[in-house]
């Protein structure tokens, strides 16, 4: 079994000294709260090690004095720098260019060339230490905008190795990205192209990602995919989740109930308003301030009768631009309440410093109102946190829209930070909304997150890394040419039990505008049933299509049908049997209610019903509208959908949602086993027919062909469905050529 690295720029424990003995504790923050809550879960036993690598911030006597005291579900591995050059990676290249560049602040960037040197030196620093330690089985999990070029350092070394890399903050449109130097560029993104898997947040950040490749690398992408140094990578949307439960459980703590009864005591029968973050120039507290200072303007009725609890946690303090903000939100707060406020009533509560887990709990489940208002947020942790603590499914989340997590909770009052009457007015809608409205927002907002929490979010990116493992076996095009059709011919003629699995759309069947109206010509028709009156042929038709219509279309000849990528089977002059559950059924009808939104938003887009799967399609609609739409929709779904229950499909200007182990690789290993055969015949076009492909990999009787000019794990291509149609035709005839 392979062990996993999991590396990040810091390692998640604090190590803090006690008289004369050292001890350590978990460190606060999203990232580390998210890996650790994976790396501990209950069964997980997917790697016979698990190892966090990362920069340790004592020194190495006193790493090794409290090491002893350490017990965790993972091991450690620290790294020991100059703390000069770490200076110059972190809050240098990291902090003063990364950072602000690709949160949409390049004035702030600092393009100095000895940070880029040594954000380079503690990259290679890294690899250096983790290839004294890696086998070739082993994987790398690779975390955040510290760690861009390390992927391809560890790569020339070690090129079978698995390697997967996420992004916690916005990756930026090209237009940002091309600010930095251009030897840069290339050095970070080439670098980051080492990996297998490179995952973001948002389906926005993963667009700008594939343009900037494009545009500074050259590297071809199609779909999700992108061609490098001859290495397919795979690029994918994984909205981090939060551990649910925790929040959710943690409202009905003792200490928690406690501290919210003081928050309630204090406030009395005022309203709450509460807001949380780092200091940070990303995180929009002057807007927020402002926002709420023209609530008090439009609405000096609420004078007196609300209080905002702002709280903001140190970061970064030895960054100017950090600092500087510091002393202005003081300044800023001090006049705020000198002008609005009296003796009796201060407008804004001001807290600088940490909140222990009970205050944050105690605050979150008090107030009435949440107010996040982030400039640019990858995700944002706090919004999502907040709205799993509401046990009572009471109170409201105002929320920018510029944060990522704006994208899953789509029911929280979304605000421009920049529109200060817009948060105003939303602030008063907020302390004015019904409670059984906010019932109602609150609980969609819970089913989403609660399904789709940072368990489901690492699982999803384990598999994506699998996936990606098993595609990069695929073959470059490689044309069915004569030379190739006579050893098939040949192969054919002297099988005595074959069998023919053909894909219907885009093989048999050209697409059409209208799937309806994708009927099988007479041709089709006449070549199918000949093949199938051969009695040493055994056909199939493996479709993603309705049963309803394969019936109607083909349901008189003597073929096996396989309707929705294997939820139904018919076997050749049966009826049709049913594979798929009611468990299934519901969870679909979750996603049918949400697409439904789309087709309300998306003009001439519409929703296709199977038994099994539930599919929106977008080819009759206004491209501009629908990209976008869709982009959005599959980002919705990802983190709404259970992957293990259910997959999501992303086709030819169509998303579908079908059950998760039905596929056509599983519906065609059962006829494997069902008809034991020396030549076997697979023809398909799309991602769906891979899974058919993979299945036969390795098999010696097998033909497998992929329709178009894209890269397949098929052994073969054809450019057209014409092409397969008249290589259909000659199999007819070529029992009587011998
Ligand atoms: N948080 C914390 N200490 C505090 C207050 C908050 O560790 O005193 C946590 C909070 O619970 C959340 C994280 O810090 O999990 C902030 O994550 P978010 O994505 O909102 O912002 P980031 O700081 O990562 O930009």
């Amino acid at each position: 079994m392979s062990r996993l690295f999991v590396v990040a720029n810091r390692l998640p424990v604090t190590i803090e000294k006690q008289g004369e003995t050292y001890t350590y504790r978990q460190s606060s923050g999203g990232l580390v709260a998210a890996i650790s809550a994976y790396l501990s879960q209950d069964g997980n036993t997917r790697f016979a090690q698990k190892i966090w690598v990362g920069v340790s911030e004592c020194s190495e006597t006193v790493w090794q004095t409290a090491a002893g005291t350490m017990s965790a579900d993972y091991d450690f591995k620290p790294l020991f720098v100059s703390p000069k050059t770490y200076d110059q990676y972190y809050n240098g290249f990291s902090n003063s260019v990364l950072w602000p560049l690709f949160h949409y602040f390049p004035s702030f960037a600092d393009y100095q060339p000895s940070f880029f040197e040594a954000y380079l030196k503690i990259n290679t620093h890294f690899a250096d230490v983790l290839l004294q330690n890696l086998n070739n089985d082993d994987t790398v999990w690779i975390h955040d905008y510290h760690l861009l070029p390390l992927a391809g350092m560890l790569r020339k070394k070690l090129p079978s190795l698995t390697i997967g890399f996420f992004l916690h903050i916005p990756f930026p449109s090209y237009e940002l990205f091309r600010v930095i130097p251009k030897q840069w560029q290339h050095e970070l993104l080439s670098g980051l192209l080492g990996a297998d898997v490179i995952g973001f947040h948002t389906e926005d950040y993963r667009q700008h990602f594939l343009s900037c490749v494009q545009k500074v690398v050259k590297a071809k992408s199609e779909n999700q995919m992108i061609i490098y140094n001859g290495r397919q990578i795979c690029t994918g949307t994984f909205p981090i989740g939060i551990d649910f439960d925790r929040f959710h459980n943690a409202a009905s703590d003792r200490n928690v109930l406690a501290k919210r009864a003081d928050y309630l005591r204090s406030k009395q029968d005022k309203k709450l308003l509460f807001s949380v973050d780092r200091l940070d120039y990303t995180k929009g507290v002057f807007n927020r301030l402002k926002g709420y200072r023209e609530f008090l303007v439009q609405n000096p009725g609420y004078r007196g009768k609300v209080v905002f609890a702002l709280v903001i946690v140190p970061s970064r303090d030895n960054i100017s631009k950090y600092a500087e903000r510091k002393k202005m939100i003081d300044e800023y707060i001090g006049n705020f309440n000198s002008r609005f406020g009296n003796i009796s009533w201060q407008p804004v509560i001001y807290q600088y410093g940490h909140l222990s887990f009970e205050e944050l709990l105690g605050l979150y489940t008090a107030c009435d109102l949440a107010l996040i208002t982030p400039l640019r947020d990858g995700m944002n942790l706090v919004a999502k946190e907040f709205v799993a603590s509401r046990r009572d499914r009471q109170g409201v989340l105002v929320l920018s829209e510029m944060a990522g997590a704006a994208n899953e909770l789509t029911e929280a009052l979304l605000i421009n930070p920049n529109d200060r009457k817009e948060i105003a007015q939303m602030i008063r809608m907020g302390l004015e909304m019904s409670p059984g409205e906010q019932e109602e927002r609150m609980t969609a907002m819970q089913q989403r997150i609660s399904s789709y929490n940072v368990i489901t979010w690492a699982k999803a990116f384990f598999s994506k890394l699998d996936q990606a493992r098993q595609q990069q076996n695929q073959t470059e095009p490689r044309l069915l040419d004569n030379f190739a059709k006579a050893k098939l011919f040949q192969h054919y003629t002297q099988a005595e039990n074959r069998l023919l699995l053909l894909d219907y759309d885009g093989t048999l069947a050209p697409f059409t505008a209208d799937p309806q109206a994708a009927s099988p010509s007479e041709t089709v028709l006449q070549v199918l049933a000949e093949l199938s009156a051969d009695s040493k042929n055994y056909l199939y038709i493996v479709s993603g299509r309705d049963s309803d219509s394969l019936e109607r279309w083909l349901g008189h000849l003597p073929v096996g049908l396989i309707a929705e990528h294997g939820v139904k089977v018919k076997h050749p002059k049966t009826a049709w049997q049913e594979r798929g559950t009611a468990a299934t059924r519901l969870a679909l009808l979750n996603v049918e209610n949400l697409m439904m939104n789309f087709v309300e938003q998306c003009p001439g887009s519409f929703i296709e019903k199977k038994d099994f799967s539930v599919a929106w399609h977008y080819r009759k609609a206004d491209l501009s509208i629908s990209e976008l739409k869709a982009r959005q929709l599959y980002q919705l779904l990802s983190s709404t959908v259970d992957p293990a229950a259910l997959s999501i499909l992303q086709g030819h200007k169509v998303i579908e949602v079908k059950g998760a182990n039905i596929n056509k690789g599983e519906a065609i290993a059962q006829l494997l086993g069902q008809y034991p055969s020396d030549f076997v015949l697979c023809i398909g076009d799309d991602q769906t027919d891979e899974d058919m492909f993979r299945k036969l990999q390795g098999n010696s009787n097998a033909f497998t062909i992929k329709v178009g000019s894209e890269s397949s794990l098929a052994s073969y291509n054809l450019l057209t469905p014409y092409l397969v149609q008249e290589l259909l035709q000659r199999m007819c005839t070529c029992d009587e050529l011998v």
